[in-house]
């Protein structure tokens, strides 16, 4: 009568818009059952998490493997296994060579083919000047979505695109149907104060924020939504860092512009006193904000106006921090985050009564799946690819970042004691990580082509 599934997963299980105590069945990596109660199902496997929670496999949209050479694709897709991560987005700003043309592409989704543990989409990008043309190959060959700044980290890796160059860029981009994101800070104003700080002596760890002034986002901001209202493109802001750049995006999604947007984890647990606090281990871009901006974050998330949430990921080595220990201007930006963005966020939200366990699936793993178009992934439900991370929030995870599967072992939340520990990450069936170890090689991740691949 029943047909003979592969795998059961039972325990609580987070579905769009209720939680169940029941079962899942799993089937050549695909999720084809789901029913309240257990026993009704008939597996080789059963695997039982008890009161655990059992959550879509968390969505990250916003990781850099390669800012960083020492990192890349194995200790980042390992370090996402352990941290309840099944799919990541890795960012296109590749040293030595950012993924501006199909080439760099293809040799991309080899390398990730052969190397990732878990299931990894890839971002692309176009050059300063001149490379709108890659947009429409880069679509075809798979890319998720474009990623493009208004601020210049790096002249060739990074760079600041040129108004003319984002009008043409969002152009061809909304026929692709894909998202145009964009790392959105004024360039002009802050490297215009940071060299007047610089000139100054003023290189302490909060000078980072105050050369960095909200408006400083906002203004950005605004100028990229109303091209978009223009152009049509759908659009993305990146780690938007202030409770005034939610409410602009509000106001131009009720005009109409299909505008959505993701915060940070550490936009949300941590303040300006603690990049005082830890110096350079709390630098990012945008900077960390006042305690009531960090509130107004919480409000907007309490109030769904924020989309999903991202790690940002960024794995700097101590030598990277270390810098900026007497100029807070001369250390790398950015925070690990795979590890520790799910037990951190699961600890601040659910287990705090902040958020229900429905709340917490949607901003960690359907929305990221829904705005970026990323088939088979995000929910709970017969036909998505099996993939889950489950949380036991009767038990407790200990931050210690020398355990760290990333290059980058410096966190300002080491030393932390969270509520709610991920007993297990599993990725189209089966367990990339059982609670203490990543149970895959590299090699059984695979690349998840964007919704325009051809
Ligand atoms: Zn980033």
């Amino acid at each position: 009568m029943n047909q003979q599934l592969d795998c059961i997963i039972q325990g609580n299980i987070v579905l769009t818009d209720k939680v169940i105590a029941g079962e899942v069945g799993v089937k050549d990596g695909k999720i084809v059952s789901i029913s309240e109660g257990t026993g009704k199902l008939q597996a080789d496997h059963v695997k039982s998490f008890g009161e655990s929670f059992v959550f879509p496999g968390i969505i990250d949209v916003h990781v850099h493997c390669f800012s960083n050479p020492d990192e890349g694709f194995i200790t980042t897709t390992s370090s996402a296994a352990a941290g309840g991560i099944t799919t990541f987005l890795d960012m296109p700003y590749d040293l030595p060579n950012p993924i501006n043309n199909v080439e760099q592409f293809k040799k991309k989704v080899e390398k990730l083919e052969k190397e990732a543990v878990v299931d990894v989409c890839l971002w692309g990008t176009i050059s300063k000047t001149g490379g709108t043309d890659q947009i429409i190959p880069l679509a075809e060959a798979g890319a998720v979505a474009f990623k493009m700044s208004t601020f210049e980290t790096d002249e060739y890796r990074f760079p600041r695109i040129p108004d003319p160059e984002i009008l043409k860029a969002m152009k061809l981009i909304e026929q692709t149907g894909l998202r145009a994101a964009f790392h959105s800070e004024n360039d002009e104003i802050i490297v215009d104060m940071i060299d007047t700080y610089q000139k100054e002596g003023k290189v302490y760890p909060k000078a980072h924020n105050e050369t960095r002034p909200p408006l400083t986002e906002t203004s950005a901001v605004l100028k990229l939504m109303e091209f978009a209202y223009w152009t049509k493109v759908k659009l993305h802001i990146v780690h938007v860092s202030h409770p005034r750049t939610i409410d602009l995006i509000q106001q131009f999604k009720e005009q109409g512009v299909n505008v959505s947007c993701e915060t940070c984890y550490p936009y949300l647990l941590l303040d300006v006193e603690d990049l005082d606090k830890f110096g350079p281990i709390a630098k990012n871009n945008p900077p960390l904000r006042e305690k009531e901006e960090v509130q107004g974050l919480w409000n907007h998330i309490e109030e769904g106006n924020i989309d999903l949430v991202s790690s940002d990921h960024a794995p700097w080595g101590a030598e990277h921090k270390a810098r900026g220990n007497d100029n807070i201007f001369l250390a790398s930006s950015g925070l690990p985050g795979e590890e520790v963005m799910t037990p951190l966020m699961f600890d601040s939200t659910v287990a705090k009564g902040r958020l229900t366990a429905n709340e917490f699936a949607n901003l960690m793993s359907t929305h990221p799946a829904e705005v970026f178009s990323i088939p088979g992934k995000g929910r709970i439900s017969e036909g998505y690819d099996a993939d889950f991370t489950i949380i036991d929030p009767n038990q407790k995870t200990l931050i210690d970042q020398e355990s760290f599967r990333s290059y980058s072992k410096l966190t300002p939340f080491n030393g932390q004691e969270l509520n709610g520990k991920i007993v297990s990450t599993i990725l189209r069936g089966e367990e990339v990580y059982d609670g203490h170890d990543v149970k895959k090689e590299p090699g059984y991740g695979k690349f998840v082509p964007g919704s325009a691949a051809k």
